[in-house]
């Protein structure tokens, strides 16, 4: 008998609407280093180019209202990515407030429409015990 697995309440659609940096992508000096070295870039290089300062601290730059290494709906950083671009869509103030969620939903087809609050917070307990 087949086993009946569990809806993911998180299947990303790779739709890139999450990488519009609306607010900014903020990245620190380790996340620079490490995008400038998959690059082959140096960081002072990597900074010139994709970094820009902004009074909340340096943010990755934009191209055209996207993230600057969204291509073909892809991210050219992808393993190395900024934390909070692994994190999303487990953000502490989506995990702590269930309205935060449901506008989340709203925003990001990969999280399941139907997938009340405390699932998605099993859900993200989940990665952080996976690691
Ligand atoms: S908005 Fe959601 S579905 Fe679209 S790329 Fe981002 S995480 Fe994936
Ligand atoms: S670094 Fe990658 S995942 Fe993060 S916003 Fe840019 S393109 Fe999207």
């Amino acid at each position: 008998m087949s086993e009946i697995r569990p809806r993911p309440v998180f299947n990303c659609q790779q739709c890139g609407d999450c990488c519009v940096g609306r607010g900014g992508i903020f990245v620190r000096p380790q996340e620079v280093e490490e995008m400038a070295a998959l690059l082959k870039m140096t960081t002072e290089e990597f900074c010139d180019r994709y970094v820009e300062v902004s009074s909340q601290g340096p943010r990755l730059a934009t191209a055209n209202g996207f993230c600057v290494f969204l291509q073909d709906n892809r991210c050219r950083v992808h393993p190395v990515k900024p934390f909070i671009c692994r994190q999303w869509p487990f953000l502490p103030a989506l995990l702590v407030d269930a309205e935060e969620l449901e506008q989340a939903k709203g925003a990001c087809p990969g999280i399941d429409p139907a997938c009340p609050h405390e699932d998605f917070v099993d859900a993200a307990m989940g990665r952080a015990e996976e690691g």
